[in-house]
């Protein structure tokens, strides 16, 4: 294993504190130092102190207090704590800014960069009185007025700050007996250099030191045909070299890797511990670690602490809720949870979109009684009252989130025992708030806790797992054994540059800020390409010959290193070569269990309709109770407007009764009895359905059936004479062996005889021609004709209709027996199909017959019509998986 040099070892040795820029190369110098002492045959050792650049500052920051009085009497305010200043001030000027937290953070960044960067002076004040200067700089030097003023008033000091007061100092720290070194820094700032001369010139010894072995760079570059086979080719390459040398250290250095990272870890999952795609081997350890942490807000574990807490404050969106009720982190979730993720559809089906506690804790009764009584009688613990100090809020939150019983009732694992120190960290940073916040809203608490959760890095201690995952920033300084750097084509090295908009674009160059200048980006872009060649025997530089279609050269930084093809044949993921090897072998399911006879079957006329237009689709839907996922809805459901509709039909026909009334109403009373049906059918759904409605959907359904009330109205007084004999009426048919439980929206009685059964349709209504198909559409009309003569004996069906109610075609389709039955409807004669309506109803019964045998066989094959195809109004895809299907047709037919 490669370590770093031997002079780091040997001033380790000798007591020398070694300043790295990040933890990582810290750890790793501990770690390379550990093991020299072992391979010499010590079994106990000195320690050596290695610090990162802001721990050794802190330390230094102690010394000073415990030696000045004047300075011990000062504060040192944490990162959170001066952001949260920052952000105070951004809010109280008011700018009308479209991201305020952004814009603290920017302003924060700039902060650090005038003080670690300039000359050490308060630039920015020249900058709020030069016209000259763009309107951001002099905004920011308002806020960094204020900002300095504010710390000298409450006598503060922040991190950007620290290194000139303690150069400041320097003196009154004695640093004769300080010895330390820089290691792995690119450059030094010119904050830092001062900071060194000022202890130097006290005594001090500080120097700098390569972390980087002295070697002839024996780096290549090669280049794949996109990201993805970019970072497949390093993960292999990564793989083959651990293989080889199970004590190697191998690091993938990615350009960019937050941008890739979720790719890189399923890809890094698949290529470097296939084991687990095995659900037993979850909680393997990896053999790769990634450098790059996630928020801290993001962490599971926080994740539902911060929604247990957002949720005890207010109310959140539904989604928001639903997750949290589906966390592990919930007390009993390992059992429970399948019935607390029910609850999202309760809310989505009745139209929800936000929710409170109280809404949780009643929705919670019936799918997950025990979380209802829990979060019942934890609500005790909220915090009443508006504002509160931090530390008051902080200890409200934790007794809230105990009592709610996060974390849950599973032993947690090594990562959720850190995420949950984290989350202790955080309160406790959030109680030093109350230095620079003494008082908090509600808001503003909740806000800021979430803040600082998205703030905070979440990166769970390091396993010295074999194969390391970093970015650029972190893998600049390391020594590997065998070193890939991917991303490096032409557009993104070097990088862009990214000066800060707070500050002067020429004082950014003047100082040679970084990431300012094309030129600083190309001088850095150099002399990093250069260290990670020298950071192990075998380097590896790569890019992508195309992204998104877009053909891309290799940076021009590494085109003096010699071209190699691919150092590893290109592979592909376990999933992808377990798929394309495997020899399928096909179980024929096509049956679910057969249905008893006599036995009454769910659905009604529905089952029948669909076990005609794809026999899965019945089985699914009507046996299985599937249903499609409900969407996420802003007013009625589609279902509900039917409903309302259907309601208003009856209620409308129930009042008046037959032909004869209708043509009595003038306009106006037709008008009034509209009114009154609308009135009595919105009762159809609940009062608290309609409390979480807004007014205006109301009024405006109202007014869309009263409209198509109106304007099919007209059709019904062109028919012949007929009496309403009922509506919604409930009624059976034996069919086969099956009994269908039926509602006929209507049936009228001709005063001429017969009757004409009626079903009102809020979409497009197919015509009689397409009724007849091998396997029938339109069977609702069907069921309902055999199912009436049981009903109305005396008097026989003259005639069938869909009430077609959209509001740009309003009209009746259906069949008639003779054109006295209806005028507007087709004549059943001129479809030369049937010579009388007996055959018709012969052909239903014979058709509507074998539908109801194959439904009582249970067959269930996923056979969807051709035309007009079922899928594209069905759902339930993900279970029949006819995409799938479709696609290894497709499949099987372009290999052909
Ligand atoms: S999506 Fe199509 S194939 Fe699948 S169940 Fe529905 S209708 Fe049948």
């Amino acid at each position: 294993m490669a370590p770093v040099t031997p002079a780091i070892l040997s001033a380790l040795a000798d007591g020398v504190t070694a300043i790295t820029p990040n933890r990582r190369l810290a750890r790793q110098l501990l770690r390379d130092f550990d093991r020299a002492q072992q391979a010499r045959g010590h079994v106990s050792w000195r320690s050596a102190t290695v610090l990162p650049y802001t721990t050794w500052l802190e330390t230094l920051w102690r010394r000073s207090t415990d030696v000045a009085a004047d300075m011990s009497a000062m504060t040192l305010l944490t990162s959170a704590q001066s952001l949260h200043l920052w952000r105070a001030i951004v809010d109280a000027a008011q700018a009308d800014l479209l991201d305020p937290a952004g814009a603290a953070r920017l302003a924060a960044d700039a902060w650090a960069l005038i003080h670690g960067w300039g000359a050490g002076g308060e630039s920015w004040r020249a900058w709020r009185r030069d016209a000259d200067f763009a309107d951001d700089p002099a905004v920011f030097a308002t806020w960094a007025e204020t900002y300095s003023r504010e710390m000298h008033r409450s006598g503060a000091l922040d991190f950007a700050q620290l290194p000139d007061v303690l150069a400041l100092h320097a003196r009154r720290l004695a640093p004769g007996a300080l010895r330390a070194m820089f290691v792995g820094f690119v450059e030094l700032s010119p904050q830092q250099q001062r900071l060194i001369v000022a202890l130097t010139s006290q005594g001090a010894d500080i120097g700098a030191a390569e972390s980087l072995p002295e070697r002839t760079p024996t780096a290549s570059r090669t280049a794949s045909a996109s990201t993805r086979e970019e970072i497949i080719a390093a993960l292999v390459w990564a793989r083959e070299r651990a293989k080889e040398r199970p004590d190697a250290r191998v690091g993938i250095v990615i350009e960019n890797l937050a941008r890739h990272r979720d790719e890189v870890l399923r890809l890094a999952d698949e290529l470097l511990c296939p084991e687990l795609l095995l659900p037993e081997q979850l909680a393997m350890r990896r053999p790769y670690e990634v450098s790059l942490g996630t928020a801290l807000a993001e962490v599971p574990l926080v994740l539902a602490a911060l929604g247990l807490i957002a949720l005890g404050e207010g109310q959140l969106p539904v989604g928001e809720v639903a997750s949290l009720l589906r966390s592990p982190y919930l007390p009993a979730a390992d059992t429970a949870w399948p019935g607390r993720a029910a609850i999202e559809r309760d809310w989505l089906e009745s139209g929800q979109r936000d929710v409170a506690l109280s809404d949780v804790i009643a929705a919670a009764q019936q799918r997950s009684p025990e979380l209802a009584a829990r979060l019942h009688g934890a609500r005790d613990a909220l915090r009443k009252g508006a504002g509160a100090s931090p530390r008051e809020w902080a200890d409200a939150w934790r007794t809230w989130l105990s009592a709610a019983g996060w974390p849950g009732s599973l032993t947690l694992d090594s990562v959720e025992h850190q995420a949950r120190e984290a989350w202790e960290a955080l309160l406790a940073d959030f109680v030093r708030l109350g230095m620079v916040a003494p008082r908090l809203t509600r808001a503003d608490a909740l806000r800021t806790l979430r803040a600082f959760a998205q703030d905070r890095v979440f990166q769970p201690e390091g396993s010295d797992a074999p194969i390391q995952l970093l970015g650029l920033l972190e893998g600049s300084g390391l020594v590997f054994d065998a070193l890939w750097v991917a991303g490096l084509s032409a557009d993104r090295w070097p990088p862009a540059p990214t000066p800060n908009p707070l500050l002067p674009l020429h004082w950014q160059r003047e100082c040679s800020v970084p990431r300012a200048t094309a030129e600083g980006e190309l001088e850095y872009a150099r002399a990093l390409t250069a260290r990670f060649a020298m950071a192990a025997p075998e380097v590896v530089f790569s890019s992508a010959a195309a992204v998104d279609d877009l053909p891309l050269a290799p940076s021009a930084l590494l085109l003096e290193y010699p071209e190699c093809t691919s150092p590893m044949p290109a592979a592909r993921t376990w999933t992808h070569t377990i798929a394309r090897s495997a020899t399928l072998e096909c179980v024929v399911d096509d049956h679910a269990p057969p249905v008893a006879a006599g036995t009454i079957i769910a659905g009604g006329s529905g089952i029948v309709a669909a076990q005609s237009d794809c026999p899965f689709q019945a089985v699914a839907r009507h046996r299985l109770g599937v249903k499609p996922w409900p969407p996420a809805l802003a007013g009625l459901s589609q279902m509900e407007r039917g409903k309302l509709l259907h309601a208003t039909m009856a209620a409308f026909w129930n009042a008046l009764r037959d032909h004869a009334s209708l043509a009595l109403l003038d306009a106006s009373a037709r008008a009034t009895h509209i009114e009154a049906a609308v009135a009595r059918g919105f009762t159809e759904l609940t009062a608290a359905r309609w409390r979480v409605l807004p007014a205006i959907v109301r009024a405006g359904e109202a007014q869309r059936v009263a409209t198509l009330l109106g304007a099919w109205l007209p059709l019904e007084l062109s028919r012949p004479a007929f009496t309403v004999v009922g509506t919604e009426i409930k009624t059976t048919l034996e069919l086969a062996q099956l009994r269908l439980s039926l509602r006929i929206d209507r049936v009228d009685a001709l005063d001429d005889g017969g009757v004409v059964i009626i079903d009102y349709k809020s979409g497009r209504s197919e015509q009689p021609r397409q009724w007849f198909d091998e396997r029938p559409r339109a069977s609702q009309l069907g069921l309902y004709t055999l199912a009436t003569p049981a009903a109305e004996a005396a008097s026989p069906v003259r005639a069938v209709a869909y009430a077609q109610m959209r509001p740009d075609a309003i009209k009746a389709i259906g069949l008639a027996a003779d054109a006295g039955a209806w005028p507007d409807l087709t004549e059943l004669s001129a479809l030369d199909r049937f010579p009388d309506w007996g055959d018709l109803e012969t052909w239903w019964r014979t058709r509507l017959g074998a539908l109801a045998v194959e439904i009582a066989a249970g067959w269930a094959v996923v056979a969807p019509r051709k035309s007009p195809s079922p899928c594209r109004y069905c759902g339930l895809q993900a279970m029949c998986r006819i995409d799938s299907v479709q696609l290894a047709d497709d499949e099987e037919r372009a290999d052909e």
